[in-house]
This record gives structure tokens, sequence and C-alpha cells, in this order.
């Protein structure tokens, strides 16, 4: 069985799918599954503020706890790096078009160098339950990875379950964010990216 590593940008995120995970195995397409032995890592190092980190890194191990669930924790902050790569590097003709885009490409890569010294062979993320994500941009950021580090990335659309998610997110009494993470998307509590 392949082992995958899955990049969980949050727990409200990964609860649908580490059912789904353990029920089926990982959604390659809309009707392929393949098992998979798999664990979870948790590394989002541009959340805003420091003690929403700390809630959602809780929140992450709470869950993983509960479902006795494989799982990594990349305890690195560094919100001054992620800001001043977003204010140097960001924009019309600079390396990343948006900073998302940065942002996708900073955690993923994190997670295909743990994959790398630790013999993963797949590696995906949470981050594509979420209808308010750029899923052509994670796509794209991932298989660039995939390239740089001979593992692959597999892009699974779950876009239809993020409700479901959240359902049993909030039944399981886990904690869930109102934004996305960094400092850019927080505007009086209401979603933006
Ligand atoms: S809005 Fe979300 S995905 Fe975009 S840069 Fe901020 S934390 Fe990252």
């Amino acid at each position: 069985m392949r082992k995958l590593l899955m990049h969980a940008c949050c727990a409200p995120c990964f609860v649908y799918i580490e059912n789904d995970l353990k029920e089926n195995g990982l959604k390659i397409d809309d009707e392929t599954y393949e098992k998979v032995d798999f664990t979870a890592c948790f590394y989002n190092p541009n959340i805003h503020p420091k003690v929403e980190y700390e809630r959602r890194k809780k929140a992450f191990e709470k869950f993983c706890k509960l479902k006795n669930c494989k799982n990594v924790v990349i305890d690195e902050y560094d919100l001054d790096g992620f800001a001043k790569e977003v204010v140097n590097n960001v924009g019309p003709n600079k390396k990343y078009n948006i900073r998302c885009e940065y942002c996708y490409y900073m955690r993923l890569k994190k997670v295909f160098e743990y994959a790398k010294e630790n013999n993963f062979d797949i590696v995906s993320t949470t981050l594509t339950i979420s209808p308010y994500q750029n899923h052509e941009i994670i796509k794209k950021v991932g298989k660039d990875l995939e390239k740089e580090f001979g593992i692959e990335f597999i892009y699974c659309d779950y876009r239809v379950h993020f409700r479901d998610g959240q359902k049993m997110a909030r039944d399981l009494s886990i904690y869930m964010q109102k934004y996305c993470g960094c400092m850019f998307s927080i505007d009086n509590g209401k979603w933006v990216y």
C-alpha cells in the first residue's frame, strides 16, 4: 500500500477527508479510489495572529487524537517571513501573481520536503475541499513540486463535500475559524481571500 502525506490546512477541512480516506481510500477522480496508508501533516506558519495559530494547531491535534489518526505537526511559525515574501515577490511581473499562490507553494514545499525525508509516495492537501480556494493554482503548484521532488501529487476535488465536512466538525465540537488564515484574510469576521 502506498504512503500518503496529507497536508491539513486545518481540522475542519480534514474531517470529511479523514473519514473518506479511512472508508474508501484516496479519491483519485470521481470514480477511482486508492487504499493508502495515510498521515496528516499540519504546516501553516502564516496564520495570524499567533493565538489563532495555536487554536488551529490544537484543534488539529485534538481531532487526530479523537480519530487515532497518524499525524505530524511541523510547528514553525513565520509570519514575518510570509509578509516579507508577499511584499517583495507577489504582484504583476513578480515571481507570484497572487499571495495565495505563494502561500500554497510555501506550505506544500515544506510538506514535500518532509515527505521526501520520510519516504512517502504521495502528497495531497485538504485545501481542495474548500470552494474558497483557487483550485487551478493549487493543482499547478502541486504538479510543479511533484516534478521537483519526484513524489506524486494527487489533486482531489472534494468541494461537493465542503458542507458535509463542516457539519461533521460542528458535531464533533471541533473549533471552526471564520477566515482563511493570514492577516490579509481578516475582515471583520467575514470570509475573504
Ligand atoms: S488568504 Fe488563505 S490561502 Fe491566501 S494567502 Fe492568506 S492564508 Fe494563504
